[in-house]
C-alpha cells in the first residue's frame, strides 16, 4: 500500500498553451510552475512541463506544452494539438491582432479534435496593463460566449487568476474524462439492457 502511495499518480492532463508571439503563454506556464516571472524566456522555443498537483483531493499530473509558433508544418501542429485534452487559448488584452488570432487558434483546434465540447479557455492575459488595454471584457465575453466557453483574464506578472485558469481547466478535462468512462462502462453493461429488451419483446 505505501508502494503504491510513492508511486507518481497515474493520471495525467494534458495542456496545450496555444496563441501568438508575445501574447505570455511561456510566461504564464512558467508562473504556474516555478511562481516566478520570466521575462525574457526564448520566444521560439516549444517546450513541455510536467507538475504533479491536488486537484479536488485527487494526486494527478498536469502536463503542459507551451508552442511556441515554430511549428511550420502544419503537420506537426496538428500533431500537437491532436495529443492535447485541453487548451488555453492566449491572447494579450493589450493586442487587438493577438485577440483576432485566437478564432484561428480555435479553428485549428476544432479541425485537429473535431469536438467543439473539447475543453478550452479563452485567457486575457496582461491584465495588469490595464491602461494598455486594447480589448474588452465585453468583446472578449462575447466571443467566449460565441464558442460556449469561459473567458478569464490573468497576469502573468501578478499571478492574478493563474492558477485558476489552468484548474479551470483540469476540472474540465477530468470531467470529461469521466463522461467518457461512464459511458464506456454503460457499453460493456449494455447485455443487462440489451436482455432487458429481448424481455420486452
Ligand atoms: P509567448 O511568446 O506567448 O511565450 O510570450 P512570453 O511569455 O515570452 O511573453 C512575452 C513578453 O510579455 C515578455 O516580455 C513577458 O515578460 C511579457 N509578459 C507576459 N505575460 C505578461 C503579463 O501578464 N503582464 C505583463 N506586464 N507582461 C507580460
Ligand atoms: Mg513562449
Amino acid at each position: 500500500m505505501s508502494k503504491a502511495k510513492a508511486q507518481q499518480p497515474q493520471v495525467i492532463h494534458k495542456v496545450i498553451m496555444v496563441g501568438s508571439g508575445g501574447v505570455g503563454k511561456s510566461a504564464l506556464t512558467l508562473q504556474f510552475m516555478y511562481d516566478e516571472f520570466v521575462e525574457d524566456y526564448e520566444p521560439t522555443k516549444a517546450d513541455s512541463y510536467r507538475k504533479k498537483v491536488v486537484l479536488d483531493g485527487e494526486e494527478v499530473q498536469i502536463d503542459i506544452l507551451d508552442t511556441a509558433g515554430q511549428e511550420e508544418y502544419a503537420a506537426i501542429r496538428d500533431n500537437y494539438f491532436r495529443s492535447g485534452e485541453g487548451f488555453l487559448c492566449l491572447f494579450s488584452i493589450t493586442e487587438q491582432e493577438s485577440f483576432q488570432a485566437t478564432v484561428d487558434f480555435r479553428e485549428q483546434i476544432l479541425r485537429v479534435k473535431n469536438d467543439d465540447t473539447i475543453p478550452f479557455l479563452l485567457v486575457g492575459n496582461k491584465a495588469d496593463l490595464e491602461d494598455k488595454r486594447y480589448v474588452s471584457v465585453d468583446e472578449a465575453q462575447e466571443r467566449a460566449k460565441q464558442w460556449n466557453v469561459p473567458y478569464v483574464e490573468t497576469s502573468a506578472k501578478t499571478r492574478a487568476n493563474v492558477d485558476k485558469v489552468f484548474y479551470d481547466l483540469m476540472r474540465a478535462i477530468r470531467d470529461r474524462k469521466m463522461e467518457a468512462s461512464r459511458q464506456t462502462n454503460g457499453k460493456t453493461s449494455s447485455k443487462k439492457s440489451k436482455k432487458r429488451k429481448c424481455t420486452i419483446l
